[in-house]
């Protein structure tokens, strides 16, 4: 029997208690029961997200929850920064454009973050923009800006702030009310350790005030819709009912570990995974300053077929870790350290990696990767 670890960023390993929650029999939606779900699971949200903000549950993978902020916000000809420093911020871009918005595409090499300054620099320029969007945690290549300074920066003007967590939140800290983070989405298959199907949205007065002035066409997506329906605890659609059953169980999982416990994990385990690959000539794609632990994203050595790496650890071993995307195809490959993972999770997958490797040429000593982190994990 091959094993199935998933070193992914998304999704991620289910643990055996969510996965005997998504098991339990579906309930009816209308239901007092249910209600009862909705409400344990919005307000944990809300802990979760560190908001006193509205949050509203979608029915949909992350992706939907950025068109939703998108349609919502701007309207078409409105002015929206938006930050492409990967394939997740040249999402917005491409949501931004299709939404016939007016689109400042603020490029950022690959590997690096935004600056508050660039950012102030731009709105300095551009007074009249509705919205700015970023990225917390820029899953593609491995990076997290500094989002309390930019929400310093954008609260002081007429632009709402944002936020794609979808990958970075209960991961790494995300405080909505604190950095002025006007909108945060998210989906339940990242940190939230489920399979996809839910996306959250949260909304401040100031993106509310958006939402109910936008006149782009939007129906599924409606904001106010959900706004009117989590007044009742309610959801305007069919929702996907066994993923937030199991998410009740999943936020439960987060306050039992206590956050701030779990976010500490996550750095414990990618200091590990980074001292792991350092041992074996891995060197880190990203700036260091900036990496986030929600994945380490590392080059691959110039003679070594990156994508043939990731095929044989997952075909061969069972072991699923992400290759990279776009122009770093077969030049990267990016293990997550985030969900239902511990210690002896993390040195599987390096060990896997060591042994293929070592057995497609990569010269180095076999166990430097796992004494390194084992060093790594063990000091505090
Ligand atoms: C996974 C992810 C998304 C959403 O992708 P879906 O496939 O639509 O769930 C968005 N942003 C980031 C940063 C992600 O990692």
């Amino acid at each position: 029997m091959k094993r199935n670890l998933l070193l992914t960023p998304g999704p991620t390993q289910v643990p055996p208690q969510l996965c005997e929650a998504l098991g339990r029999p579906i309930i009816h939606h209308r239901t007092p029961q249910f209600q009862n779900n909705i409400k344990q699971v919005v307000d944990g949200l809300k802990e979760i997200y560190q908001t006193k903000n509205d949050i509203y549950i979608l029915t949909s993978s992350g992706s939907g929850a950025m068109e939703a902020a998108v349609v919502n916000l701007l309207s078409p000809g409105d002015k929206a920064i938006a930050v492409d420093s990967g394939k997740f911020g040249e999402r917005w871009v491409e949501l931004c454009q299709t939404y016939k918005a007016d689109t400042i595409a603020h490029k950022v090499q690959w590997g690096k973050v935004p600056t508050a300054a660039e950012i102030k620099s731009l709105l300095d320029k551009n007074p009249d923009t509705k919205a700015v969007f970023i990225t917390l945690a820029e899953t593609s290549t491995g990076v997290t800006p500094d989002v309390k300074a930019i929400g310093d920066v954008v609260k002081n003007t007429k632009a709402v702030l944002v936020v794609d967590a979808v990958s970075g939140l209960a991961v790494q800290e995300m405080k909505t009310d604190e950095w002025h983070c006007d909108m945060v989405v998210s989906g339940s298959h990242k940190g939230l350790m489920l399979p996809p199907g839910l996306a959250f949205v949260s909304a401040s007065a100031k993106a509310i005030d958006l939402i109910n002035k936008s006149t782009t066409p939007r129906y599924y997506f409606d904001l106010r819709e959900y706004k009117k329906a989590m007044e009742k605890t309610d959801t305007p659609f069919t929702p996907a009912i066994g993923v937030l059953i199991a998410l009740v169980d999943s936020i439960n999982m987060v306050k039992k570990e206590g956050l701030n416990n779990m976010l500490t994990r996550y750095a414990h385990l990618a200091r590990a995974v980074r001292a792991g690959c350092a041992a074996i000539g891995l060197e880190l794609f990203p700036d260091q300053n900036c990496a986030t632990n929600v994945l380490t994203a590392v080059k691959v050595p110039a003679n070594i077929d990156g994508e043939k790496l990731v095929k044989t650890m997952r075909d061969t071993y069972g072991i699923t870790v992400a290759g990279g995307q776009d122009h770093l195809k077969g030049k990267v490959i990016r293990i997550a350290h985030m969900g239902a993972l511990d210690e002896y999770d993390i040195l599987t997958g390096l060990a896997c990696l060591e042994k293929v490797l070592h057995q497609m040429g990569h010269k180095f000593e076999l166990g430097a990767a796992l004494t390194a982190a084992q060093k790594s994990l063990n000091s505090k």
